[in-house]
């Protein structure tokens, strides 16, 4: 579900993505670095690592097609219930209904559900009901169409029902109870996290890591951190521990340089950053697969976690 705002950051993206790689070959040959870079700052990264699976799969055992059968399509890497029908309806006008939280939201409106939107069991009831609606001969037309209903007309707050082309058939509007509807289920807050991070000088370089390809934020590049555990050592101290426990580097903390707060789909983080110097110690990788010594200068090759961009300007 994206908003105005982020539609157009998501179109300037797109555009970019494809004049760099315009064709699915050039996408499977991709390299995860460069590709991770262009998708900097869009957040689910495991799409783009799927996006470029996906695209070698095609290009190595499908004869550089993409799959006009649904099944086929649908077991490609990355690819839902969602993105399957969509793709399929609207590329190749097969007759499947695409069901999204935007078209969840006009189903549970238009029949009063009282199934929460937010949970995978009520998923197969939309599905069957957006089935029920789909219109057979049109599938493109109609599930682009749902797609707009719910991101223009019949929005979270304050539907548009009186210029709604549906309202005479909507329960919720007609009982004027649009505001109840969709029902959602209430999750637990996400995890917080409280971290030191250590932006370590050497000379006129600095040392950058890179997360595991295949964990969160995968293949990803970050200044070395740890985690805060209930412990009642200045953060300073903490951050000169976990170097040297993780890292097997002895540093000097050498200032506090800010505190920053970021919120990532499934938890939050609270880093406090500090500037350091290198004594000693060859850099031993635990749970990083890779690290480079950069110049401040070249930082910006790198595709780095969206938390280390905050304080980036201060370094
Ligand atoms: S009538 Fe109102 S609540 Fe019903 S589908 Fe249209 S915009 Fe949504």
């Amino acid at each position: 579900m994206l908003q105005q705002t982020q539609v157009r950051k998501v179109i300037e993206y797109y555009q970019r993505f494809l004049i760099k790689f315009p064709t699915l070959e050039q996408l499977a040959n991709a390299n995860l670095q460069e590709l991770l870079k262009e998708w900097e700052g869009l957040g689910y990264y495991a799409r783009a690592r799927n996006l470029r699976k996906a695209a070698q799969i095609v290009v190595s055992d499908m004869g550089g097609q993409i799959p006009t059968d649904y099944n086929t399509f649908r077991k490609l890497p990355g690819v839902g219930d969602y993105t399957a029908a969509a793709v399929q309806s609207i590329a190749f006008g097969h007759s499947y209904a695409a069901v999204d939280g935007n078209v969840k939201r006009v189903i549970a409106r238009i029949f009063m559900l009282d199934s929460p939107v937010n949970t995978t069991r009520s998923q197969g009831l939309f599905q069957e009901k957006a089935n029920f609606l789909l219109d057979e001969d049109q599938p493109s037309t109609f599930n682009q169409a749902m797609m707009e209903l719910g991101a223009i007309t019949c929005r979270p707050k304050s539907p548009l029902c009186t210029i709604c082309p549906v309202h005479m058939f909507c329960a919720a509007f007609q009982t004027a109870r649009q505001d109840q509807f969709p029902l959602r289920l209430q999750r637990k807050p996400i995890p917080s996290y409280h971290l030191v991070v250590a932006v370590i000088h050497k000379g006129d370089q600095i040392l950058i890591t890179q997360r595991q390809t295949d964990g969160l934020l995968g293949g990803l590049w970050e200044f070395p951190n740890g985690e805060i555990n209930n412990t009642e050592d200045p953060p300073e101290d903490v951050c000169r521990q976990i170097i040297q426990e993780d890292f097997n580097l002895q540093i000097e903390v050498t200032s506090f340089l800010t505190q920053t707060k970021h919120t990532y789909t499934h938890f939050k983080t609270t880093m406090e950053v500090f500037e350091c110097r290198y004594q000693s110690g060859k850099i031993v990788l635990g749970q990083a697969q890779d690290y480079r010594w950069i110049k401040t200068d070249q930082i910006n090759q790198y595709p780095l976690i969206g938390a280390n961009h905050k304080f980036l300007s201060l370094i």
